[in-house]
C-alpha cells in the first residue's frame, strides 16, 4: 500500500496501457542502486494536483495503478524523500518535474531536489540517481558508493 487507507479517496481500476508514458505532475522514482537486487515493488510515482484537497497518483513498477488521495496522503508520500545527509535516499525526485524555486509544499523540510554524492573511487561528485552501491566493491576498489563510470570499468 502506497499510503494508509484513510488517505485514499478513490482507487480506480486501470489498464496498464492506460497509464500515460509521461504523466504530468511531480515524479518520484525509486533509487535502485544495488545491482544485485531485483526491485519488486512500485518504482515510479507521479503526483498530480487536482485542486482542492485531492491529488491523483499514477504509479507503476511491479504493481501499477491510479488512485486519488488527500493532502495528508501526499505528505505521507513525501516522507519517502526524507533522508539523512550521509545516506543514499531510496526515493528521489525527478528534478525536471520540480520547480526548484517553488518546490511542492508536501516535501519534507530540507528535501534536496537533486542531491549529489562523491564517488568513493574517483571522488567525482555525481547525482545520487547515477550511482551504484554494490554489496561488495568491485575488484581493486574500496568504498561503498561508485559513479557509473567507475562501476562499468
Ligand atoms: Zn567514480
Amino acid at each position: 500500500m502506497l499510503v494508509p487507507e484513510e488517505y485514499i479517496i478513490e482507487e480506480t481500476e486501470i489498464d496498464e496501457r492506460e497509464l500515460e508514458r509521461d504523466p504530468p505532475g511531480v515524479h518520484l522514482r525509486y533509487n535502485h542502486t544495488e545491482p544485485s537486487v531485483i526491485s519488486d515493488g512500485v518504482d515510479f510515482i507521479a503526483v498530480i494536483e487536482q485542486g482542492g484537497d485531492e491529488f491523483r497518483i499514477d504509479y507503476w513498477g511491479y504493481a501499477f495503478g491510479r488512485m486519488y488521495i488527500t493532502s495528508e496522503g501526499v505528505q505521507e508520500l513525501g516522507q519517502r524523500l526524507s533522508y539523512e545527509d550521509d545516506d543514499i535516499p531510496s526515493w528521489t525526485l525527478v528534478p525536471e518535474t520540480v520547480d526548484a524555486n517553488d518546490p511542492p509544499w508536501w516535501l519534507p523540510d530540507g528535501t534536496a531536489i537533486d542531491p549529489t554524492v562523491a564517488c568513493d573511487n574517483c571522488e567525482e561528485t555525481v547525482s545520487v540517481r547515477e550511482i551504484v552501491t554494490p554489496r561488495r566493491p568491485p575488484v581493486d576498489m574500496e568504498g561503498a558508493v561508485f559513479c557509473r563510470d567507475c562501476w562499468e570499468q
